[in-house]
């Protein structure tokens, strides 16, 4: 099968609708059609301000809500970042490779340091995409006959970074010989983009939207339907989609296809006439019947932390298997002297 890798950042207290409708249940369904490595990124969660505590719950409540969405930890190697220390390596190597001007000119960084002004940005934040480039070219199989490009499923804002991965791998291949297999951006077909259920124009996100227009998978039941029934919609009271004339009714249409494998034009003739409480309503349990067994796994998970150290500690191991050989080889490959037998 095919070899996907994927990573999300523990930097909030819980995934949110977005998260899982454009990436995270995609991994479940890929979980089956290819060897799947999924991580969670705690070492770029540190590029901008954190608290350690928080970071070490944020990173467990982060594999338990993956594995409470189904990631099987038997059919996908599910690992934490910082258990496998050859991402920081091999970042380091791919960041002598990186032209200053050509870090700088990535458009996230760009936008990140503006907002946050460049006295309260790390160098950490400007060296993000190497460090991604490093995440996915460990998991990256050597040309050869078994060599099929690594598969990595990006969104729109992650095209950049996976540009930069190619450039630096192809560089790497050119100076020191053919090592890396070009990867592959990889659009999942279901993936749906949710916006701001206030803003909704505006992406769902952890770091921009405001909590009445975020729904978070771990939310308790009242507030989650609430926040559906306050989602802004406009003055009409017609059920159809229409990005641009209805963009919050289209939002939520959207939600509801995809979490109950509906056709928005079905939905559309269901709530023909029916007004848009009716269909806030119904939108509001079948989001509370999709993620109330979720939280309920997730707070099982984090009981048990036990256990929950044991499925990590798994996936460190099979994902070290993999980094570690593809460390060794551009050990050699750049000219570091080996440890030799005696070491
Ligand atoms: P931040 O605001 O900190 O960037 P985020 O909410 O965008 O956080 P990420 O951790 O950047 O979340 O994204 C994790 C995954 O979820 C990525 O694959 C991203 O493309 C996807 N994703 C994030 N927000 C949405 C959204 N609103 N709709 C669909 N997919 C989303
Ligand atoms: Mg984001």
């Amino acid at each position: 099968a095919p070899r996907v890798l994927s990573g999300i950042q523990p930097t909030a207290d819980s995934f949110h609708l977005g998260n899982y409708l454009g990436a995270l249940r995609q991994w479940v369904a890929m979980q089956d059609s290819h060897d799947a490595f999924y991580c969670v990124v705690d070492l770029h969660a540190i590029t901008v301000e954190h608290d350690p505590a928080v970071l070490r719950r944020r990173t467990k409540v982060a594999a338990a809500q993956l594995f409470a969405m189904g990631v099987d930890p038997e059919r996908a190697t599910v690992f934490v970042q910082s258990h496998v220390p050859e991402h920081a390596e091999l970042a380091w190597v791919l960041g002598c490779l990186t032209g200053f001007g050509e870090a700088g000119r990535m458009t996230q960084f760009k936008d990140k340091s503006s907002k946050q002004g460049t006295a309260g940005t790390s160098v950490g934040l400007f060296t993000y995409p190497i460090l991604q480039a490093a995440d996915i070219l460990l998991y990256t199989p050597e040309p050869g006959p078994d060599g099929r490009a690594l598969r990595v499923p990006v969104g729109e804002d992650q095209r950049q970074h996976l540009e930069l991965t190619r450039t630096l791998a192809g560089r790497f291949n050119h100076r020191f010989g053919e090592t890396f297999v070009l990867p592959e951006a990889f659009i999942p077909e279901d993936a749906a983009k949710i916006t701001d259920l206030q803003e909704p124009t505006a992406k769902m996100s952890k770091s921009a939207s405001s909590p009445q227009g975020i729904i978070d998978v771990l939310e308790d039941p009242g507030p989650m339907r609430k926040k559906i029934m306050r989602a802004v919609t406009d003055t009409g009271s017609e059920v159809v989609y229409d990005e641009e004339k209805k963009a919050g009714v289209t939002n939520l249409l959207r939600i509801y296809s995809a979490l109950e494998g509906t056709s928005v034009a079905d939905l559309e003739a269901r709530y023909a006439g029916a007004g848009y409480g009716q269909f806030k309503k119904d939108l509001a349990q079948v989001v509370l019947d999709t993620f109330t067994p979720i939280r309920e796994r997730t707070l099982m998970l984090l009981d048990d932390e036990e256990q929950l150290d044991r499925l990590l500690a798994q996936g460190a191991v099979r994902a070290s298997h993999v980094a570690s050989r593809t460390m060794e080889t551009v050990r050699e490959r750049v000219g570091f002297v080996g440890l030799g037998s005696g070491g």
